[in-house]
Order: C-alpha cells, then sequence, then structure tokens
C-alpha cells in the first residue's frame, strides 16, 4: 500500500562535517606540537581559538578546482592558522598540514554513524545530505562507506549556494520531493545548520557531541543514537516537537 503523506516517515538530512565525519587527526591537533614535533608548534587548544577567529572573519578557505591551487590554499590557511596560534611559522609544517587535511583516506565516520543511518533506512526515512564542502567530499563519503546510505547529496560547491542560506535547504527538499516541514536537519553548528534549517522552514536538531552548547534551547542530541526514536516520535506527531 502507498502510505498517505500523514504517516510517510520524515525525511532526516544530515550536514556532513563534525556531524558525521571528521578528520583524523583533526586540525588543531594537526597543527599542535605532537603532530609537528617542533618547539615552536603551538596548543591544539590556540589552534582550535585560532581556527574559531579565522572562520568568524570568513577566511576558510573556498573550493580550487585545480588540485595544486588547492593545496597551496590550504596551505595558506594552516601556516595562518599556525601563526595566530601561536607557533613558529613553518611553510613545510603548513603544507604537510594541507596535504593531510585533503586527503579523502583520513577522514573517518563517527563510530555512531553506521547504526544509525541503518535504523532510520530500515524505519523507511528518506536520507539526505546538505555540506558547505567542496567536490572531493564525494570522495571522503565513497572512502567512508556513506556515501551509498543518502538519497541526495548536495554539495555547496556544486549547487553555488551554502548554508544557513535557505535556497540550499530548499534545494534538498526539493530533490526529495518533500516538503521542508516534513524533513529534520541534523547539525552540530547552531549559526549554520540549526538557524539556517529553521529559516528554511525545516525541524533542526543540534548534535553537540562535545558539549559546546549546554543553555541551547532546542531539540539537541549529544549522539546519534537516539536520532531513530526521536524521528520516529516525529513522525508520529509526538507533541513535544
Ligand atoms: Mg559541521
Amino acid at each position: 500500500m502507498i502510505p498517505t503523506p500523514d504517516t510517510q516517515p520524515v525525511a532526516v538530512l544530515f550536514d556532513a562535517a563534525d556531524t558525521l565525519i571528521e578528520l583524523s587527526p583533526a586540525i588543531p591537533e594537526l597543527l599542535s606540537a605532537t603532530w609537528l614535533g617542533t618547539d615552536g608548534a603551538p596548543s591544539a587548544a590556540a589552534v582550535r581559538e585560532a581556527l574559531w577567529q579565522i572562520g568568524t572573519e570568513g577566511g576558510w578557505p573556498d573550493d580550487e578546482s585545480d588540485p595544486v591551487a588547492r593545496v597551496e590554499t590550504w596551505t595558506r590557511f594552516c601556516r595562518e592558522a599556525l601563526v595566530r596560534g601561536g607557533g613558529a611559522d613553518s611553510a613545510p609544517a603548513a603544507r604537510r598540514a594541507a596535504q593531510h587535511i585533503l586527503a579523502p583516506e583520513n577522514y573517518r565516520c563517527f563510530p555512531d554513524v553506521p547504526h544509525c543511518l541503518e535504523r532510520l533506512r530500515a524505519n523507511g526515512h528518506q536520507l539526505g545530505l546538505v555540506s558547505n564542502f567542496d567536490p572531493w567530499l564525494h570522495d571522503i563519503l565513497s572512502s567512508t562507506g556513506l556515501a551509498p546510505w543518502f538519497d541526495t547529496i548536495v554539495v555547496s560547491s556544486e549547487v553555488g549556494q551554502e548554508k544557513p542560506a535557505p535556497a540550499i535547504f530548499a534545494l534538498a527538499c526539493e530533490r526529495l520531493g518533500r516538503l521542508p516541514s516534513d524533513c529534520l536537519f541534523v547539525g552540530d553548528s547552531v549559526a549554520v545548520d540549526v538557524e539556517g534549517a529553521s529559516g528554511a522552514g525545516l525541524h533542526p536538531v543540534l548534535l553537540d557531541r562535545y558539549g559546546r552548547f549546554p543553555d541551547f534551547p532546542g531539540t539537541q542530541l549529544a549522539m546519534l543514537d537516539f536520532l531513530p526514536t526521536l524521528a520516529a516520535q516525529f513522525k508520529e506527531g509526538n507533541p513535544t516537537w
């Protein structure tokens, strides 16, 4: 029997970076003393703070279609983060870090991801991915085994829109054939994922793996284990939503 719109499971859409996948080691650790092994390396905490500042200023690298230019762009970025984090200026170290960041095999999916996607699928949910990323995200999704789970994968640099703009969320819903109000969006950023999804009419779920937002007033998870239950409750019109 074809389900009616009222009983059809909601679609569940995800952010990618730091929601489903992470670089290992992450950039702060990558640029820290452990990785570089030099006296002039900064602490991971100092690099994390520097990255936060750079991000606030819109300084993360834009997409470069040329692989050589991409390494150069990320080398400059790493060098900036290294210096702002209080480390010694080291172009070779920054280049090594850039090459690590740009290698798809250095990304892994969080341990709770495969089982969560499997359960959501088994429960009949459509799955989507909306990421502010470059086209080589597809290589990461292939190497981590995540690509086959998704009905649609929307990458910002491929569609000319990026979160938190409503248009990129609307495009993902359109590709799934669903109204935004029938979609959950799960992401780790309040400003980009939660506010963006909410602004586009989806139902946001903050994934706060590291306890960064203890006072967040909306729907929040510390890990993905409970997400299938949450999605099922939404499907059933749970009043807490
Ligand atoms: Mg993210």
